[in-house]
């Protein structure tokens, strides 16, 4: 169960662990508040207003903390204050577990269409080289048959002189 009390800790390496999934896939919704909008300020370690945010991990779903505003980097202080007390937000946790594990399966799905999008580009531009090449191939072949027909030409002018001044010979 969630720790309610309202003293700062620090963050211990597991709770961070449990919170990775949550950071990882992030806030589902877009916060109608901004994590400093809040007042009067909270102030962490470093003496800096501590942005306030939702959890949505399955243990504290919904509870508002304070958290260093340089968390997740090397001058994080630690700093981790529960602003929500756990008992009030008990009825809501379930809807928003729901809400939260929706969007983010939407999420996730997405993410694999538009990698399914992004195949089906790479196949249609291989396709496209393919047509380029067998385009060229083809204009190739027309230069080939008509060189050889220009060289019957020459052969027939050379069996048939009276053809190549254009008199009617009967020969095609
Ligand atoms: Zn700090």
């Amino acid at each position: 169960m969630a720790d309610s009390s309202s003293t700062a800790s620090r963050v211990s390496s597991r709770s961070n662990n449990r919170r990775a999934v949550a950071k990882r896939l992030g806030s589902p919704v877009t916060y109608r508040e901004g994590p400093l909008a809040y007042e009067p300020p909270v102030l962490c370690y470093c003496g800096m207003k501590a942005p306030r945010w939702i959890s949505w991990s399955d243990d504290n779903l919904g509870h508002r903390y304070y958290r260093c505003s340089k968390a997740r980097s090397a001058s994080d202080c630690g700093f981790y204050m529960w602003f929500d007390s756990a008992s009030a937000l008990d009825f809501v946790k379930d809807l928003l577990k729901d809400l939260r594990d929706a969007v983010w399966k939407l999420r996730k799905e997405n993410n694999e269409l538009r990698q399914v999008a992004g195949t089906s580009d790479e196949y249609n531009s291989d396709m496209k080289m393919q047509m380029d090449l067998l385009e060229r191939e083809n204009l190739d072949l027309k230069q080939a048959l008509k060189a050889t027909e220009e060289k019957m030409h020459e052969k027939d002018a050379l069996l048939h002189p009276l053809a190549s001044r254009g008199m009617q010979v009967g020969v095609k």
